[in-house]
């Protein structure tokens, strides 16, 4: 289908950017990448009166180490982060990277646009959650922090308002004796997941569990944080019944839906054989 007709503004600096989004309210939409809104109006399940282009904004793509944090510029591609020695360096995106959509999509897709699209099968917004980062969000009133674990309000309906733009995600760098992981279940390459979980664990001196974070992905209406597994897992040994009783909270936290990737009971059961993986790959990690 042809999308309805929309006023197409390439911006290009941020406040430019903020500034058209402010003039526009509602009825304008960011467009990154294009790989999610495209199809959105192509589909016409919906239509928006101007599309304001960020993917020329330079300043927008970087990453870099800095402050004891990863900062990941939102108009950053997916193929760049997977590219980039620094994200290779934490175990749950160096896994992730390569099993997101296909590499034609990674070349354009932007990490600002998978976290901000609000979609619960979208794979980063769980990451950000497991590795406790901040969403930098920019407008007219300056900038402000939202933790990824409060940023998802409802099946795409985030924290962001409608005039500011997702600058940056910042993630804490790791302390020592931390592992990371990401594993995930999809039908083929280029298909989001039935269902996938992000952990990230750090260890204390002894070798018991000191902090726990992990998200899981497509099992509910927003990404979700598996609270009670992680308070579980806090303070004990990580052997492998732990880790099994912990997996088994993460999935009861799951609330899927049944559609062609499977049935409710299906993905429940795939995020407690995930999450067992993902612990012990994350402890692996941890304890080298
Ligand atoms: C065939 C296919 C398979 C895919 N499979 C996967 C998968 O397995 N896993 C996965 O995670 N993703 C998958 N995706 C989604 C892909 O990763 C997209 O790139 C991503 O979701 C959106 O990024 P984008 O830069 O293209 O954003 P766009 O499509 O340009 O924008 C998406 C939404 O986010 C908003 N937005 C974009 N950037 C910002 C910003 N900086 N601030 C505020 N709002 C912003 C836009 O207004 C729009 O509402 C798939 C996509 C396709 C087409």
């Amino acid at each position: 289908m042809i999308p309805a007709p929309f006023d197409y503004h390439r911006a290009g600096t941020l406040d430019e950017a903020i500034g058209l989004l402010a003039r526009y309210g509602g009825d304008a939409r960011v467009l990154a990448g294009g790989m999610s809104l495209l199809p959105t109006l192509k589909l016409r399940l919906g239509s928006f009166g101007h599309l304001v282009d960020i993917s020329r904004i330079a300043a927008l793509e970087y990453v870099k180490e800095e402050k004891g944090a990863l900062r990941i510029g939102a108009g950053t591609r997916q193929a760049t982060l997977e590219r980039s020695e620094v994200t290779r360096k934490i175990g749950v995106l160096a896994d992730a990277l390569p099993l997101i959509a296909d590499p034609l999509v990674r070349n354009r897709g932007t990490i600002g646009g998978n976290l901000a699209n609000g979609d619960p099968s979208n794979d980063h917004p769980a990451i950000a959650i497991a590795l406790g980062a901040e969403l930098v969000a920019r407008g007219p009133k300056g900038e402000r922090s939202i933790p990824a674990n409060r940023f998802y309000k409802d099946l795409f309906v985030t924290d962001l308002k409608a005039d500011e733009i997702l600058a940056e995600l910042r993630i804490p760098l790791p302390p020592p004796r931390s592992g990371s992981a990401y594993r995930k279940l999809k039908r083929k390459t280029g298909d989001y997941a039935v269902a996938a979980v992000a952990v990230q664990l750090t260890l204390d001196s002894k070798g018991a569990v000191e902090r726990c974070c992990i998200g899981l992905t497509n099992v509910a209406p927003t990404p979700l944080e598996a609270v009670e597994a992680q308070k579980f897992l806090v303070g004990k040994m990580p052997d492998e019944k732990t880790l099994a009783d912990a997996a088994r909270l993460a999935a009861k936290a799951a609330s899927p839906s049944a559609d062609r990737r499977g049935s409710a009971e299906y993905k429940r059961e795939m995020v407690r054989v995930l999450c067992a993986r993902a612990l012990q790959a994350a402890l692996g990690r941890a304890r080298t």
